[in-house]
């Protein structure tokens, strides 16, 4: 009597405890991190996973997940566009975090206030070596519009020792502001020194920060100079779109960063899937030059939105004119993309810039792409390569980042639900703007972003992700 007694409260007792506020039902989860790959119901309550059972679970609203995938909402650690209109994209490709970590952007608090409560995704930034070079130099940012600061003094010039410790000191400063690690454009600021670039290193390693950095350009030649930075200063590393700094000389580049890694360095590295990068045209990557430098001629150029390849006089009216208008630029081959995307060292990040499809539709075109119809990567291991792997490279940045990338009881409820057979990219080159397909719910910190594959409206429920150092 008394043990029927006491299991009715202990059964009481759970059952009332056992409702969550959102149900995931029978969605086949995975988890990258223990490679978990199983039919089950999530249960979610507040911002976080409470529960995954094999029985079914009691919500006050149940999601039918049945024949869908469910799985960490994507990190994109390379997200230009931070716009709301680019987080909406991110969301229908199933990103779930998207930050500007490559270049950084001209002011870290100003970056984190602007977002505060109004942003649909998770987001985050670094401490701009580019935009701290060109304080310095006299030649700050002028709009939104510009993601690197145009060639000129402030790009193309050598800095002073002085100037070198002035720009130290900036990015302290926006490390102290929330700043996850350092951000580098070696290629877009190519009058910094070997010297220089190890002194921004040194920053990074003082707060235990990883440096972001788009390389100097000149492939192999390019990686080990970050490399070496690492190994000197102590410095984590993490470099961006192999497949477009290194192009044919990707695999020795990857080669590299194994090889590193196999000495004890923390270095990691990213890749997009497509053929074509892209950049402001009036950068420095621009200097003259460039064409013998990359083996690329003015028709491999192409305005954004339309199919107008340049000519000499067009390159050179765009080249010199103060507008930052983007530029697609075919510069790297199918085998050599293929090959980048299936090694196990790649992180998937987009790179994301309005005009180029990779803005919105990275993370489906790697489901399209190379988990259906090549199959060169497993369902798990893409999952892997754009949720978990990423949220690893975080932790030095943030510890909010061991709840990301898992599908785990405790785990921040930021989940993607799609259908593992129609998810796909939609964007093109000629129309980059078109969202992807497939992504049937998102949730955000436990709150869907996405519902039967529509953005949410009025809903903001992404969090930023902030560094170390803030004060
Ligand atoms: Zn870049």
């Amino acid at each position: 009597m008394r043990i029927a007694l006491l299991a009715l409260i202990v059964c009481g007792t759970t059952f009332a405890q056992a409702r969550y506020d959102l149900v995931i039902h029978g969605g086949r989860v995975l988890d990258p991190e223990t490679s978990f790959d199983a039919v089950r119901d999530v249960g979610i309550r507040g911002t976080q996973i409470a529960a995954i059972s094999e029985r079914p679970l009691v919500g006050a609203r149940v999601i039918d997940a049945s024949g869908l995938v469910v799985a960490p909402g994507f990190i994109d650690l390379h997200q230009h566009d931070q716009t709301a209109a680019g987080y909406r994209l991110k969301a229908m490709d199933g990103v779930t975090t998207a930050l500007e970590l490559e270049i950084g952007p001209p002011d870290v608090r100003k970056f984190l206030d602007q977002r505060r409560n109004a942003a649909l995704i998770n987001y985050g930034t670094t401490a701009s070596h580019p935009w701290a070079r060109a304080a310095i130099f006299g030649r700050p940012a002028v709009g939104d519009g510009e993601i690197v600061p145009p060639s000129g003094p402030a790009t193309n010039d050598p800095a002073t020792p002085e100037q070198v410790q002035r720009m130290q000191q900036r990015l302290r400063d926006e490390l102290n502001a929330g700043g996850l690690g350092v951000g580098m454009g070696i290629q877009y600021t190519p009058g910094a020194t070997r010297q220089e670039i190890i002194e921004m290193f040194r920053v990074a390693a003082e707060r235990g920060v990883p440096v972001f950095v788009h390389s100097r350009g000149d492939r192999v030649e390019s990686v080990g100079e970050v490399i070496a930075a690492a190994a000197v200063t102590g410095a984590p590393l993490h470099i961006a779109h192999i497949n477009s700094s290194c192009l044919r000389e990707a695999p020795e580049c990857l080669r590299m960063v194994a090889g590193a890694r196999g000495r004890g360095l923390d270095v990691t590295t990213e890749a997009y899937p497509y053929i074509a990068g892209t950049t402001q045209i009036n950068s420095a990557l621009f200097n003259p030059g460039w064409r013998e430098k990359f083996g690329m001629d003015y028709s491999d150029l192409m305005i954004p939105n339309t199919s107008e390849r340049l000519t000499k006089e067009r390159f050179e009216q765009l080249h010199a004119s103060p507008q930052p208008q983007p530029i697609i630029m075919f510069n790297n081959t199918q085998a050599m993309v293929d090959q980048v995307i299936a090694n196990p060292l790649t992180m998937i990040a987009s790179d994301g810039v309005p005009g180029h499809p990779r803005n919105t539709g990275t993370f489906g075109r790697i489901f399209a792409q190379y988990v259906r119809e090549r199959r060169s990567l497993a369902l798990m291991d893409a999952v892997r390569k754009m949720s978990y792997m990423p949220a690893i490279r975080l932790e030095r940045s943030t510890p909010e980042a061991r709840k990301k990338g898992r599908v785990q009881v405790g785990a921040d409820a930021d989940l993607v639900i799609l259908d593992p057979e129609t998810f796909r990219d939609q964007s093109t080159f000629e129309k980059p703007a078109v969202p992807s397909t497939g992504v049937r719910y998102l949730l955000v910190n436990g709150t869907l972003v996405i519902d039967g594959g529509a953005i949410v409206p009025g809903v903001a429920p992404g969090g930023a992700l902030i560094g170390p150092s803030a004060q």
